[in-house]
């Protein structure tokens, strides 16, 4: 119970990493704000929560790329926790495509969700955190950021837009005893993956020197590491957990 009484908020807690992440967070102690675009997914997880550890877990619906809609939900979130201790920003979307192809739309959904909407949590949350003088943001990147991806252009540009963010965040909110990192998962069995060809999971497989997918209990797991008391001492660094696709 390395976070109890602590409120973590998750974004992208209806599906996938994210709902992972919130139950993980929730069995260490604390009370979790599940936000999600679609209200029912956000409220099936924190059901789940609530069924498991009665009254520590409340659902937000809220599109983290619509400034105005996070922060409503930010207001109704401080005004029924009334504190922040963790930031979760997984909230993420892919459009793929190649470069020559790809449509502005396609390019704006991505770096709106990917990037827009962590920076717009980040900022939301961080007066309520910089009075507590204490904090955890902790942000779901991707290896793609680090590596790049064919058909990726928006998501890879997304994804390593959020190491800059992490560590500027992480050089500003420091003095106030408020960490910020990374997680950069490699390939993970989730929605998003499992909408990738055989054929693609094979050669993504042949990258993976543990050669199988990562699961959502694995990301969740270095998620509660990074905002619990282990911690304390890290700040704007990257965790990648990729089952060794990426050694620098
Ligand atoms: P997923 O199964 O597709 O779930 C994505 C979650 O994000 C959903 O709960 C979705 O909400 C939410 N979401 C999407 N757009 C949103 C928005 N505008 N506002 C609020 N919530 C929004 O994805 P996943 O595989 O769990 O991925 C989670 C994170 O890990 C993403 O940032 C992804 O880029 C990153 N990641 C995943 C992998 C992987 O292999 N799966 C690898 C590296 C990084 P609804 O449920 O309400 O629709």
């Amino acid at each position: 119970m390395t976070l109890k009484d602590q409120v973590a908020v998750v974004t992208g807690a209806g599906r996938g990493i994210g709902h992972a992440i919130a139950l993980r967070l929730a069995n260490e102690g604390a009370k979790v704000a599940c936000v999600s675009r679609t209200a029912t997914n956000a409220e099936r997880t924190a059901g789940e929560i609530n069924a498991a550890h009665p009254g520590a877990a409340k659902a937000y619906a809220a599109d983290v790329a619509d400034l105005a809609s996070v922060q409503a939900a930010v207001a109704q979130i401080l005004k029924d926790f009334e504190r922040c201790d963790v930031l979760v920003n997984n909230a993420g979307v892919t459009r793929d495509g190649l470069s020559m192809r790809m449509t502005g739309d396609d390019w704006d959904t991505v770096l709106d969700t990917n990037l827009k909407g962590a920076f717009h949590c980040m900022q939301a949350f961080q007066r309520q955190m910089l009075r507590q003088r204490s904090g955890r943001i902790i942000n779901i990147s991707s290896v793609i950021g680090l590596i790049g991806n064919a058909g990726q252009a928006n998501y890879a540009a997304s994804k390593a837009g959020l190491f800059g963010l992490t560590k500027s965040m992480a050089r500003e909110l420091a003095s106030r005893g408020i960490t910020v990192n990374a997680v950069a998962p490699g390939f993970i069995t989730t929605e998003m993956t499992s909408v990738l060809s055989d054929e693609t999971q094979k050669s993504i497989l042949s990258q993976v020197p543990l050669a199988r997918f990562g699961t959502v209990a694995e990301i969740a797991g270095t998620v509660a590491f990074l905002a619990g008391p282990d911690a304390a001492y890290i700040t704007g660094q990257t965790l990648t957990v990729d089952g060794g696709m990426v050694m620098s």
